[in-house]
């Protein structure tokens, strides 16, 4: 009898032919997140995977699965072979009756040419635990299911509980995108949703030193370093935002520097998305959360790109997004109160519906294409992964 962690995918189930592609990066995935064990080895099939360990807590294993995107659910199982009496005489041994006044036995037959069929197996092995327990069955409210897998190859599997896994596609199938991250709450949501669909993130952030300061890029290198639970490895690039922003302070409307810096910031990641082979920008933006927001806002923003935006908060409530960030670790980072480049410069009075002849007539004032080209030329790669985030996390004031 040997434990082994049983793995149930997500919605790989549906995608036919590219199901190899799926499982492959999924046991990849798993196999990074669980690197710093050894002896951890992994077997997959077409409908789930199973995961041998050796002298290691099962429960730290189990806790580290629960953030890899891609599993629907696993179950610490028993391994047996699957003669009939085995699976019976393993059940009536592992199992701690005492704890139990209810049960129900579920026998799935991977293997139909078994020589029994479930509803048989779980009468017999429920007739004998009624005869040799205090346990009755209840088919609907029981406290125990027992869970038997009987599979092609010659073994079977018990199992009592299913864990809820992330849910998702494992990370990287769905390419790769630039992550909008600054050091609110929405963005660092935005990219683990989308991550959670099997996106690659890197993400770009705009800093304005010495408006904004080391403390504020450190707190955005940290809720990058959140992303360490789902990736192996976060690559964020650094943009030195400052010179474009006097340049818009000085030349543009105050009305419309707000509209213009987010034309901006959208060029520059643009160039960086066809430097680094990205498909897609994501950001944090959520329908009319401000004044930037706006869909008029989004149509005259949008206009300096073709690259696709993908906005996973557009249609979340704030409250909604909270939660979220709650639930991956980042709004207690996202409430502290360091200054980001959109709040520095702040206009009193942004427009929210601007106009794009307006736009235009404000960025013909100054060589804004000279600007981008040399906030793209001077981005500052920082890549985050279990072996640099010490380092990365300790970067001071010096940065500067
Ligand atoms: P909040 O949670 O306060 O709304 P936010 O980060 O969403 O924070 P917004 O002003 O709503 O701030 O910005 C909208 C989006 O623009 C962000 O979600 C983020 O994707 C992007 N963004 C804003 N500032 C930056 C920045 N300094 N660097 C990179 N992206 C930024
Ligand atoms: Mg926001």
């Amino acid at each position: 009898m040997q434990d082994v962690i049983l793995i149930r995918y997500g919605e790989l189930n549906t995608k036919g032919k590219n199901r190899k592609l799926f499982i492959d990066r999924l046991e990849g995935n798993i196999k990074k997140k669980l690197s710093h064990y050894q002896n951890i080895d992994i077997r997959s099939h077409r409908d789930r995977m199973y995961l041998n360990f050796k002298d290691y807590d099962v429960n730290e294993i189990m806790n580290e699965l629960k953030d890899v995107f891609g599993i629907q659910s696993f179950s610490l199982a028993k391994k047996v072979s699957k003669e009939y009496q085995v699976i019976e005489d393993a059940i009536m041994e592992i199992i701690d009756f005492s704890k139990y006044q209810t049960f129900k036995v579920i026998t799935k037959r991977g293997d139909k040419s078994y020589p029994m069929i479930s509803d048989e197996i779980n009468r017999k092995i429920a007739s004998r635990i009624l005869k040799e327990t205090d346990l009755k069955v209840d088919v609907h409210h029981y406290q125990l299911g027992i869970n038997i897998d009987i599979r092609q190859d010659a073994s079977a599997y018990i199992f009592f509980e299913k864990i809820n896994g992330a849910g998702g596609y494992p990370v990287g199938i769905s390419g790769k995108g630039l992550l909008m991250l600054s050091g609110g709450i929405d963005s660092p949501v935005a990219g683990y949703l989308a991550m959670k669909r099997g996106v690659k993130v890197e993400c770009i952030h705009f800093a304005s030193p010495p408006y904004t300061s080391a403390k504020a890029l450190n707190k955005v290198l940290q809720l990058a370093s959140k992303y360490l639970a789902y990736t192996d490895e976060v690559v964020l690039y650094n943009v030195s935002f400052t010179q474009m922003q006097l340049a818009i302070n000085k030349y543009c409307d105050a009305s419309y520097s707000m509209t213009i810096l987010r034309r901006m910031m959208y060029r520059i990641a643009q160039g960086i998305i066809k430097e680094k082979n990205i498909e897609v920008i994501i950001n944090g933006e959520s329908i009319a959360q401000v004044a930037s927001q706006t869909l008029q806002s989004m149509v005259v923003i949008n206009e300096v790109t073709n690259v696709p935006i993908i906005r996973p908060c557009a249609c979340l409530d704030k409250l909604e997004i909270i939660d979220l960030a709650k639930k991956i670790n980042t709004y207690e980072l996202s409430i502290l109160p360091y200054e980001d480049c959109c709040t520095i410069f702040l206009p009193s009075n942004p427009v929210t519906h601007p106009h794009l002849d307006k736009v235009i007539k404000n960025e013909k004032r100054f060589d804004y294409d000279k600007e981008v080209q040399e906030c793209i030329n001077k981005v500052e790669t920082i890549i985050i992964n279990k072996n640099t985030i010490n380092d990365i996390l300790n970067i001071d004031d010096d940065l500067f």
